[in-house]
């Protein structure tokens, strides 16, 4: 995990940037939320810096994961797609001055520092890009049951057309 350690504001200041992939398995907090363990996500990490001059970092996030559907509790594919844009502060009362200055719900500010967890960063961007109730379109199992309920419903006339033979 070392690897994903660095420092933020010199990684927005040098415009780095970098991207690679990290295994739902070596996420724990995601993994929690998900049917099963398998997948992998793909992250982009690019450093730069806003109009105003503060840091900046634009976060991407792509993969396969296994949801559990809320309705039938069974696994379902779903592709997580997002990215962000997350502004540095370097404390707590900068962010929230950053906040008030930008006044953009549509960017997130957050506290840099120069031992930065990326994994921690790509792990939250993952969560976020969840839906909050996971479920089929339609459940498997419903799908069965409607056969089920059609053939009930020929059954009848089955039986009739056994009796004329
Ligand atoms: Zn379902």
């Amino acid at each position: 995990m070392n690897a994903f350690v660095l420092d933020a504001f010199d990684y927005c200041r040098r415009e780095e940037r970098r991207e690679g992939q990290i295994a739902v398995a070596d996420l724990p907090r995601l993994a929690d939320e998900l049917a099963d363990h398998s997948g992998v996500l793909h992250w982009s990490l690019q450093g730069g810096a806003n109009k105003l001059g503060h840091a900046q970092l634009t976060l991407s996030v792509t993969g396969p994961v296994q949801l559990r559907c809320q309705r039938c509790l069974t696994p379902f594919a779903f592709a997580i797609a997002s990215e962000s844009i997350l502004i540095l502060a370097k404390d707590e009362a900068g962010a929230d001055e950053i906040d008030a200055l930008l006044d953009d719900d549509a960017i997130d500010v957050i506290v840099g520092s120069h031992a930065f967890d990326v994994a921690k960063l790509i792990e939250d961007e993952a969560l976020l890009a969840l839906p909050l109730a996971p479920k089929h379109a339609t459940c498997p199992d419903q799908a069965t049951l409607d056969v089920l309920k059609t053939a009930k419903k020929d059954s009848p006339f089955s039986v009739l057309k056994n009796l004329k033979q």
